[in-house]
């Protein structure tokens, strides 16, 4: 049976548009697919603010050609065909450009259904989605002060780092550049300070702000592994609801060490891109919630099928939703975290106002929660008018990471 049979007219895919705007100075590359039918189109986020022109040129040169004219209701066999069309595979520039896509599709297939995304997966598992927040402070009471002021707004859930003095910690504002090396960007980092200070941050938030409220920590692979085993212990008391990227994607081996001595929950991997980097960790029920970001593992797609699989192993969902994800991007998020009985929670930087006009339908956010509309597809547009009001800002290293070194100098991960 052809779809026509089936009920859906054939339409096609008409042109491929790669959107590049920086609203409040962040970096975002959405796709937008559009189609044989007049006015039917969709949006993907295929954002890797790091390196946004290299996906942009992915797309343009490579995926645009691959897929116009194909059939956009067969969202699989776009994803499958375009996936191994490069033959080498995987990675962040080539996954962000074809989540761009797949997304994009997603998007396209609930406006053809008239249905929000998140019906075609089954419909909600819940009314709304819990997020977490971020409260970072230049001193434990700085962070109990922001971390309060969220609570009275009605968030639940909230991670919290704290500067430590004299270096440029994770998470938070300060630190200082290297004099002897000649590269604006550098910045101090020790690991043995922040390990001794943050079991004190914890203890400071339990005592002050209670037993009620969740609290989560984001390591960011920034210490040696076993700092990072001692660590999660210490921590073990604070009942932390998640401990999160204890280890570089390089030294995940250490999880099978830490999970004999701790029960503090862990959390792992927005860095992964590859189903060869998580899946070992779920099978074997390593971490206990998976911190992908979406558009680095290829999309919405391969995101359904990493939710099911951790759904059987036990493991929660946390998709990496920090403002270099497009409102896009967040739109798909929470439509999966809707449609899933086993999410966890979901991180949002909540939007600015100036990102909000850019993408109208943008997700809601109060009582601590992000809702969704109930308009077809993500339910979220972009204004391209006002998008080209916000180029990418100009910068010597295109939006690259700041260098992170010890204080002999020594490069360590960010
Ligand atoms: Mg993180």
């Amino acid at each position: 049976m052809t779809e026509s049979e089936a009920g859906l007219h054939p339409v096609k895919i008409a042109d491929v548009k790669v959107i590049l705007t920086a609203p409040n100075g962040i970096r975002l590359v959405v796709v937008k697919v559009l189609t044989s039918e007049p006015g039917l189109y969709g949006l993907g986020c295929a954002t890797f603010t790091q390196r946004p022109l290299a996906v942009a040129t992915a797309i343009e040169k490579y995926l645009k050609p691959f897929v116009i004219g194909r059939d956009v209701d067969r969202i699989e066999d776009i994803f499958q065909a375009a996936y191994v069309s490069s033959y080498w595979r995987s990675g962040p520039v080539l996954n962000n450009a074809l989540s761009g896509i797949d997304q994009a599709l997603w998007d396209i297939k609930g406006k053809r259904a008239n249905m929000p995304v998140y019906q075609l997966l089954g419909g909600k598992c819940r009314e709304a989605v819990p997020v977490y927040v971020h409260a970072s402070g230049q001193d434990f009471k700085e962070v109990e002060e922001k971390a309060r002021a969220f609570m009275e707004q009605g968030f639940r859930y909230i991670r919290c780092q704290v500067n430590i003095p004299g270096l440029t910690t994770y998470g938070s504002k300060g630190g200082k550049v290297i004099p002897a090396l000649d590269h604006s960007q550098t910045r101090t980092w020790e690991p043995t300070p922040y390990v001794r200070t943050i079991p004190k941050l914890f203890e400071h938030l339990r005592v002050t702000l209670g037993d009620d409220v969740e609290l989560l920590h984001d390591v960011h692979e920034r210490i040696p592994p076993i700092q990072g085993v001692w660590l999660a212990k210490a921590l073990e008391p604070y009942r932390l609801f998640f401990l999160e990227d204890l280890f570089a994607p390089e030294d995940v081996e250490y999880f099978r060490m830490v999970r004999q001595q701790t029960a503090t929950p862990l959390a792992m991997g927005e860095l992964f891109v590859n189903s060869s980097e998580y899946v070992p960790l779920i099978k074997d029920r390593l971490i206990d919630f998976i911190r992908v970001h979406i558009s680095d593992i290829g999309g919405f797609t391969m995101a359904r099928k990493l939710a099911a699989f951790c759904e059987f192993m036990g493991v929660r969902t946390a998709w990496h939703g920090p403002g270099d994800v497009s409102p896009v991007g967040h739109a798909a998020n929470m439509h999966l975290d809707l449609a899933i009985p086993n999410f966890g929670i979901q991180e949002l930087a909540l939007f600015p106002e100036e990102t909000k006009a850019v993408f109208p339908g943008c997700p809601q956010v109060h009582d601590g929660c992000m809702w969704a509309n109930d308009k077809p597809g993500w339910g979220i547009d972009i204004d391209e008018k006002l998008a080209a009001e916000f180029p990418f800002p100009e910068d010597k290293y295109g939006g690259a990471w700041p260098e992170i070194r010890r204080l002999d100098g020594t490069v360590i991960k960010p």
